[in-house]
């Protein structure tokens, strides 16, 4: 298999940082020239510090829009992370708010969004990205702590956040959630990952129909291999040997830099796609998998 990014075996500590990846991940290409698609848009982007939801960011300040980004709070790496995007974004001209917070919980999702509207009057776009996955090989050694743990970041966090910010988005607002291809595969040493990633799936069409005549439109971003440092701080904290090559599987022989998934998050924000809601992207190397 083609190893184009030369990924090497390697581990971090989890969460994990962008900082840390080797090689260095790419967020935007050079040659993205953004064309005004979403002025006046005001994002909140969870795990907006790293991998996909930091190429995410960058596209939408580069369209125009002013960001809102979270990582983990109490976390070093993840604020580095965090003040890299805000300088990033500042050096551009664009504007960066950065927010420590623990996603697992409603209040603090509650009071995420409220300091969001005190700092920029409004939230436009919504994009729940934060995620977290852990190897397991056996159901029966899978504790009820990591199942829960993982539903909690990756679906409770997208349930509190849509419902803290619906009532104040608009007509032509949008959510965005980053499910995975592992919601359709479905491999089995990730089973409450895949679960979770499933039913973001759900989510994401049963709230497209609920508040498609308020002319707000939900979609999912479905992932295959992106370089993020999800992987070394998960796969690799499991076996290093399992980052090597990164994505090799893929169709494409290859993973996805995040560069790759941001304008994928421009498209669905923008009014680009505005008869698309309810659905999921498959931004996966070619991997044919269904709905
Ligand atoms: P990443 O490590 O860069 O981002 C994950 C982010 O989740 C972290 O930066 C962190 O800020 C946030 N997070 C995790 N737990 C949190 C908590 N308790 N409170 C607050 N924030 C928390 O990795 P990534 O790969 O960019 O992941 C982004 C999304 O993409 C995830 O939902 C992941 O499941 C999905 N995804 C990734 C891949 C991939 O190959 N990298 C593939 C498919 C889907």
């Amino acid at each position: 298999m083609t190893n184009k990014f030369n990924i090497h075996a390697q581990k971090q500590e989890f969460p994990g940082s962008d900082a840390q990846l080797q090689p260095q991940a790419e967020f935007i290409s050079e040659d993205y020239l953004g064309s005004r698609k979403l002025v006046g848009k005001v994002a909140l982007i969870t795990g907006g510090d790293s991998g996909i939801g930091r190429a995410a960011a960058l596209h939408f300040v580069k369209e125009g829009a002013e960001v809102a980004i979270t990582y983990i709070k109490d976390c070093e790496m993840e604020k580095i992370d965090a003040e890299w995007v805000k300088s990033w974004v500042e050096n551009q001209g664009g504007t960066c708010r950065i927010y420590p917070v623990d996603l697992r919980y409603s209040e603090e999702c509650q009071n995420l969004v409220q300091q969001v509207l005190k700092d920029f009057s409004k939230i436009n776009i919504l994009v729940n990205n934060a995620g977290t996955q852990f190897i397991n090989e056996d159901l029966a050694t899978l504790e009820d702590e990591k199942w829960l743990d993982t539903f909690a970041v990756n679906v409770h966090s997208m349930f509190y956040l849509s419902k803290a910010v619906l009532p104040h988005l608009h007509e032509g607002d949008t959510i965005i959630n980053t499910s995975s291809v592992n919601g359709y595969l479905a491999p089995g040493n990730l089973i409450d990952y895949s679960t979770t990633k499933g039913a973001q799936i759900i989510f994401t069409r049963a709230l497209s129909n609920q508040i498609m005549n308020r002319g707000i439109r939900v979609n999912a971003v479905a992932p295959g291999p992106v370089w993020t440092p999800l992987q070394p701080a998960t796969l690799g904290q499991t076996d290093p040997q399992l980052v090597e090559n990164y994505g090799g599987g893929a169709p494409m022989g290859r993973c996805a830099q995040p560069s790759e998934m941001g304008p994928i998050f421009v498209f669905l924000a923008s009014s680009d796609s505005s008869y698309i809601t309810g659905q999921t992207v498959h931004a996966n190397g070619g991997m044919m998998v269904g709905g």
